[in-house]
């Protein structure tokens, strides 16, 4: 009997539904093959539900999220809804999203690809092969910590105050995370903290160390955060999965994600425990600019649901058919605008789709 997989769709804004309508298209090619089919339910975020129910997460968005197997989202924002109150702008579904569904951990992958390789600002004999998983802690550390503010001393003076705070349970399930993705690639877990100065750092180290125990085949290896940012850049194909707490994440997943330099083409998830639905969703944004043209690249957004197959569904083969599909679309030369070079084949964005369902044929 064939797996149903409830699936919701949060088009968004911008670019939105162009994407996804391409990302919807290849999942419903590919799953006869593998004994799947989904059930898809879109819901509104971001602007458009804005403009519908003025909030830009309806309470039947998060629900319907809630009850499903996993959300594939694409992006949220545009200038119609800037000059908004803060708590009712468009990126505020993504917090609410966030909390909502208690994801904790972020995956950003950075792959350099052959096709793709001269996007790079660095040089090609640094960069091919990359292949980085950036797991990093998203709802910790220092970015929620306590105390925070800005407070006046006894002297008058301001002070700014953040803490950075992690227990023992909250770097165990990012840990699992990590060791989890790194059984699914190449079994190696580089941890970066700043332990030769950070307390918190320190417990990290600690935790991690422990934890990779239960992981025998995994190899595990500690890196301070500034040499792992030199080591980025240096001989970035040493690292196979990163895992880091929130404010070191932030910064080194842009960093290992521009490694490839083509926006168009990376995807990222976000995942809670175990059997809760994940989110899976394109780095960029809503690309305003090009909306409603026919210019988007789908690619970032049909790798997002490559992802959602990997890590949210457990559907390995799915999730490679997919990325092999996208790697022979792009040896035959077809490509959007964002990453056209010379000779190649000049495609928009439902083109492009249509190329990519036959080479998925
Ligand atoms: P952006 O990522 O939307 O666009 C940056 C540049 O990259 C633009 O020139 C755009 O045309 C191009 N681009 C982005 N995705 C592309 C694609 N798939 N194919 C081809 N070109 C692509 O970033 P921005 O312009 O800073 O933000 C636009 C809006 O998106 C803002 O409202 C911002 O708040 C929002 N935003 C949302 C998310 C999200 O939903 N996760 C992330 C970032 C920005």
């Amino acid at each position: 009997m064939s797996k149903n997989y409830k699936i919701t769709l949060l088009p968004g804004d911008g670019i939105g539904s162009e994407i996804m309508q391409v990302a919807v298209a290849v999942l419903e090619a590919i799953a006869p093959k593998f004994d799947l089919s989904f059930s898809f339910e879109a819901a509104l975020v971001g602007g458009s539900a804005i403009d519908t129910t003025g909030h830009p997460l309806p309470a039947e968005t998060l629900a319907a999220c809630r009850a499903s197997d996993a959300v594939l989202l694409a992006a949220v924002g545009g200038e119609k809804w800037d000059k908004l109150p803060s708590h009712l702008r468009p990126e505020q579904a993504l917090l609410g999203l966030r909390e909502g569904l208690g994801l904790f951990a972020n995956l950003r992958p950075a792959k350099v690809l052959p096709q793709l390789i001269d996007a790079s600002s660095l040089k090609k004999e640094v960069v091919e092969g990359v292949d980085i998983l950036v797991v990093r802690e998203l709802t910790g550390g220092i970015y929620f910590g306590k105390p925070k503010g800005i407070f006046i001393d006894e002297n008058g003076v301001r002070r700014g105050v953040n803490t950075m705070a992690y227990t023992e349970p909250e770097i165990d399930r990012i840990g699992k995370v990590a060791f989890e993705a790194a059984l699914k690639r190449g079994k190696n877990v580089c941890s970066v903290d700043k332990a030769n100065v950070l307390e918190v750092s320190q417990l990290w180290r600690d935790c991690i160390t422990n934890l990779s125990a239960d992981y025998p085949s995994v190899k595990l290896s500690h890196m301070y955060v500034d040499n792992a940012a030199m080591q980025l850049l240096k001989y970035p194909k040493q690292f196979d999965v990163i895992v880091t707490g929130n404010l070191f994440g932030d910064i080194l997943s842009d960093a290992a994600a521009m490694l490839t330099g083509s926006i168009g083409m990376l995807p990222s998830a976000s995942l809670g425990v175990p059997n809760s639905p994940g989110i899976f969703e394109p780095v960029h944004g809503s690309a305003p600019d090009i909306a409603g043209k026919d210019l988007a690249n789908p690619l970032a957004q049909v790798l997002s649901a490559a992802m959602m197959l990997r890590y949210g569904l457990n559907e390995l083969a799915a999730a490679d058919y997919i990325e092999s599909g996208v790697m022979s679309l792009l040896d035959s030369g077809k490509r959007t605008g964002d990453i056209m070079s010379e000779g190649c084949q000049l495609l928009g964005c439902k083109a492009m789709g249509e190329a990519l369902l036959s080479t998925l044929d």
